[in-house]
């Protein structure tokens, strides 16, 4: 009998993980597929909102914290596995919304500010992170840290006797557990009653092969973004499509995301594009984040609906859960 059950392996799901095994949970992390191929590969790796001033109080708590502690986070990940998630402090160019009143009001309210550039509001505390190396590198420290991994096994239903929560009944078998916490991102109203539906919101990026140096900061325009990796690769994205779990890209998309990046920076023309794809951000309807105890059940835990923040909220989310779960542990 496992401790606890996470359902799930997106960043989400193994953030969590780690925080619980290493407060001492015994944990297993059951996957429909094969951890981290779902959102928290497709994302852009943003570690920050992109209006924040936008989301709700919830949202930007989660996210402060997170973004004070992911720089060591990435450096403990890094040496634990060898392996690197590129945090990088790239700073956030934002071209649009920054110097409204409602901007404003929100920058003095958590105390910060942005530096003025030729080109708009230039926030130098935002970074990024390259997610799928991430999520790789996440996977191989929670593997190391004892977290046992079943992948290709669909949770279908909880598996209640008594009226109380066991586990839950899965494609192959059913996993007993005292703790079963729900971080299946866009899936999660699939398997689950919830109190508000968790739907996909898909989005469609490019990345770009260029060389470094030819975009400095992360810029941010009319809700479109360019993110430059070490490497000198640009991503642009994305789209926000309610269309259900279609994962089909298309060219008119792809033309309209090069030439936003185009536009803003004319070396970019002849770069290739090396790759074009869509990913499902879990929504929910009032736009909020999900995390706590579900409503029904007191030892199952939600952690999902994180929407377009699930990487920058990861490590505050996760230690929440924690707290709530070894708590009574
Ligand atoms: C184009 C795009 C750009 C983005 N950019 C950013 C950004 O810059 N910054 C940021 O913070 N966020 C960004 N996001 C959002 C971010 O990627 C998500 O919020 C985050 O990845 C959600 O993580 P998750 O673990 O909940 O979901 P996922 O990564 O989707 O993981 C859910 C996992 O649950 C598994 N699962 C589902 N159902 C079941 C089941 N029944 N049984 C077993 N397993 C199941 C799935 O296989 C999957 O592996 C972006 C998203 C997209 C699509």
């Amino acid at each position: 009998m496992s401790d606890c059950l996470i359902i799930g392996g997106g960043v989400i799901g193994m953030m969590s993980a780690r925080a619980l095994v290493l407060s001492g949970v015994k944990v297993t992390l059951l996957d429909q597929g094969v951890c981290g191929q779902e959102s928290s590969w497709a994302g852009g790796g943003i570690i920050s909102p992109l209006y924040p001033w936008k989301y709700d109080d919830l949202t930007n708590e989660l996210s402060l914290a997170s973004q004070a502690v992911y720089e060591q986070l990435c450096a403990q990940i890094l040496e634990d596995t060898g392996l690197d998630p590129e945090y990088l402090k790239s700073g956030l160019l934002m071209m649009d919304e920054y110097d409204s009143n409602v901007a404003s009001a929100w920058l003095m309210r958590y105390g910060l500010d942005y530096q003025t550039h030729e080109k708009g509001g230039l926030f130098t505390n935002i970074a990024q992170v390259r997610n799928p190396r991430l999520i790789k590198a996440l996977k191989a420290d929670i593997l190391s840290k004892g977290v046992k991994i079943v992948e290709n096994t669909q949770v279908e239903s909880l598996l209640l006797s008594h009226d109380k929560v066991r586990g839950v009944n899965t494609s192959q078998q059913a996993y007993l557990s005292d703790h079963v916490v729900v971080c299946s991102g866009a899936w999660s109203s699939q398997w689950l009653d919830l109190k508000e539906e968790i739907f996909p919101m898909k989005g469609q990026m490019i990345v770009l092969k260029s060389k470094p140096g030819v975009v400095e900061h992360i810029m941010l325009d009319q809700g479109r973004y360019i993110i430059p990796r070490q490497d000198g690769r640009i991503l642009v994205g994305s789209t926000m499509q309610n269309v259900g779990f279609d994962r089909t890209t298309d060219p008119q998309t792809q033309q309209s995301l090069q030439t936003f990046a185009v536009q803003r920076f004319p070396d970019l023309k002849r770069a290739v594009i090396e790759h074009h794809w869509s990913g499902f951000r879990p929504a929910s309807k009032s736009g909020k984040v999900m995390l706590g105890r579900h409503a029904e059940f007191d030892n199952v835990y939600l952690n999902t609906g994180h929407f377009r923040n699930g990487l920058n909220m990861a490590p505050e989310s996760a230690k929440r859960i924690t707290q709530l779960i070894t708590h009574e542990t």
